[in-house]
């Protein structure tokens, strides 16, 4: 293998075969594999033995971390991201990383090792149009999810957002007020053993979710209009 690349490799977000015969044996050739959460990633690379020296990079690493990780490419080792479940950079740590290899002329090259994300797997099932579609990351926590929800509700496209188990009640309570009317998915726990897909109106999952359990990830899909 040449040296000086960084591999942008997704890993899976769930059920530990949801990975690539190429991520795998991209993880065992590289120098180091710079991940979130040491924990999470052992165990995926226990799973498949692979020993490998990992380097801590999150969203907020301090910009000398940055400058230490371009130093291992200049000096020409492999470097591997994984994040902790799908693809990095998609609201996951690895773009701010990217944007500035990308802007150092001594990198040599940045590829991707493609896999699942949560929120095209979510869409893929969705039976909306796909054609084009908006994704927005997560909902903001405090006072900017009114604006939030209200630019949502006058795209026209499909959109696709990520929630978290903490405030899925919330967020269908707040789609209530700005998308009554359409047609939504939402897609918990993928590729787990609680997978569960709802479909309906907000109102309809809505009531579903709060009967049910509504532990778990969740990607919201709402159809085009
Ligand atoms: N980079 C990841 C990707 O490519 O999907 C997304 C990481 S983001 C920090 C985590 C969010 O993704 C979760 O809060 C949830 O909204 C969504 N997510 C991740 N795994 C999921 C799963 N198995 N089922 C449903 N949603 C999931």
């Amino acid at each position: 293998m040449n040296k000086g690349k960084l591999f942008v490799v997704a890993t899976p977000i769930g059920n530990l075969k949801d990975i690539t015969l190429r991520a795998l044996e991209t993880l065992q050739t590289v120098d180091y594999i710079l991940c979130e959460d040491t924990r999470v990633t052992k165990k995926l690379l226990n799973h498949y033995q692979i020993s490998k020296q990992t380097i801590i990079y999150y969203q907020h690493s301090p910009e000398s971390k940055i400058k230490e990780i371009a130093n291992l490419l200049i000096e020409d080792k492999n470097l591997a991201i994984v994040t902790d479940a799908g693809t990095p950079g998609i609201s996951d740590p690895g773009n701010l990383l990217i944007q500035n290899l990308t802007k150092n002329t001594e990198i040599k090259e940045i590829i991707p090792i493609p896999g699942p994300c949560a929120a095209i797997a979510a869409l893929s099932i969705s039976g909306f149009p796909t054609d084009k579609f908006y994704f927005a990351g997560f909902p903001p926590h405090k006072n900017k999810r009114q604006k939030f929800f209200k630019e949502l509700a006058a795209r026209k496209e499909t959109i696709i957002f990520y929630e978290s188990t903490h405030r899925i009640i919330k967020t269908l309570s707040e789609l209530q007020m700005f998308a009554q009317q359409r047609e939504i998915m939402v897609a918990r726990e993928l590729t787990k053993q609680f997978e569960t897909i709802y479909r309906g109106t907000v109102e309809q999952i809505l009531e579903k979710i709060k009967k049910g359990p509504s532990k778990g990830e969740f990607v919201m899909v709402i159809k085009s209009i």
